[in-house]
């Protein structure tokens, strides 16, 4: 039996724990909230590693992963500073938040900082129990103008952005070399697929014929990604259950869905700008390590919020239950989702208005989903009217 529950309360930086009695199971439940995308100045991101990190340290998530464009911050590398951070008042901020730690030097009349390194930010930043940084890089490769970025979360070192003679092959190379590296290392680690609908890089056609890759995004909070597809295009969501049916029906394993935020502007914040706060992931994890956080999300132990969180999400061989952890004065609709024998797609299998819902699995059910809305506006949102949501995953009947 999965059993989840509870999200964590967040008291004074500190993580309380509760103890959870469900029927005749009774388990101590840890949520983490963490987002697994994100930019600084190390590529395209506008503000320097140690302000962003403290940006999510401040807000209530417990891990962090920075995933620049095809660099790992490992280098010795001093930053100009130009017109853009001038204007956004980039070096103050940070020197006022980091004082003697910002290392400056004037060079032929220029301004350069020198971006401190990945080991040098967690040592600063990361605090055991409480608050973890985990080394990742958004691999960033394109196919004939076709955008194609995977990001690795934990990865031990670099990859440079594979060429290939399809998207598909760049893909999968893309996916073979981190495999091969998390072998070689004897490290835990693991891709996931970004933005497949930025710029129509990566088709459901694509995704289905991939071998070896376990998590994609269901949805990433820049402006640019199209995760609502158009007219000519699927939405991500859609495509999530197609690549499943797909994969079940090959004997794959399943493909799990991710929210991130892929945040790149920190002085500017509108619906135009890739803000902060937009998309995340909750896990269930034992304890906040690297390790256990990606052992549970490969076991699918976490859920994909952009603003919706659950006190109860719990499977068994019988039933998934939800419960919502409500926000006064929002409506919440709990949508179960399946594929069941012999379908060419899922359907909706039950709907509840409502705080809470249980759906008990039928024989032909072959994995359950369940999709949360509400009628909770977001904050910044990057489409108009867009409201919070929360996915969980696949629960693959037996
Ligand atoms: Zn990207
Ligand atoms: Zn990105």
């Amino acid at each position: 039996m999965r059993i989840f529950n509870k999200p964590f309360l967040v008291v004074a930086g500190l993580i309380s724990f509760q103890l959870v009695s469900c029927k005749n199971f009774s388990a101590k439940q840890t949520w983490y909230k963490g987002n697994l995308h994100t930019h600084s100045l190390w590529s395209d991101g506008d503000d320097f590693p140690e302000m962003i990190i403290q940006w999510y340290k401040d807000n209530d998530y417990q891990f962090i992963a920075l995933s620049d464009h095809n660099t790992i911050g490992d280098s010795e590398f001093w930053y100009e500073i130009r017109e853009r951070e001038v204007k956004n008042k980039t070096l103050e901020k940070y020197q006022h938040r980091f004082g003697d730690w910002v290392e400056t030097k004037i060079d032929s009349g220029k301004t350069l900082v020198r971006l401190k390194t990945f080991e040098e930010f967690r040592s600063k930043l990361q605090v055991p129990d409480s608050f973890l940084v985990i080394k990742s890089e958004e691999v960033t490769s394109s196919f004939e103008k076709k955008p194609i970025h995977i990001n690795v979360t934990n990865i031990v070192e670099k990859i440079d952005p594979i060429r290939g003679t399809s998207v598909l092959d760049v893909m999968q190379r893309t996916l073979d070399a981190v495999h091969e590296q998390r072998k070689r290392f004897k490290t835990p680690m693991f891709a996931h697929i970004n933005h497949p609908n930025f710029g129509y890089g990566i088709s459901a056609d694509d995704l289905k014929q991939l071998n070896g890759e376990r998590f994609f995004e269901v949805y990433n909070g820049h402006p640019a990604v199209n995760n609502e597809g158009d007219d000519m295009h699927i939405d991500t969501e859609t495509m999530w259950d197609l690549v499943n049916i797909h994969y079940l029906n090959e004997g794959k394993p399943i493909l799990f869905g991710i929210a991130t935020d892929d945040s790149h502007r920190y002085h500017s914040f509108s619906s135009e700008d890739s803000n902060t706060g937009r998309g995340w992931v909750m896990v269930n994890s034992k304890k906040l390590a690297t390790e256990d956080i990606i052992s549970a999300m490969e076991k699918g132990d976490f859920y994909a919020s952009t603003g919706v969180h659950l006190k109860k999400l719990l499977t068994d061989k019988k039933q998934i239950e939800i419960e919502v952890d409500h926000e006064s004065g929002v409506i919440y609709e709990i949508i179960f989702i399946g594929y069941q024998k012999g379908a060419e797609d899922v359907v909706e299998l039950k709907k509840v208005i409502g705080k809470s819902a249980s759906y008990t699995f039928k024989k032909e059910d072959v994995f359950v989903r369940v999709r949360i809305n509400s009628d909770a506006k977001k904050d910044n949102p990057i489409i108009k009217d867009e409201t919070k949501k929360a996915w969980t995953q696949p629960f693959l009947v037996e």
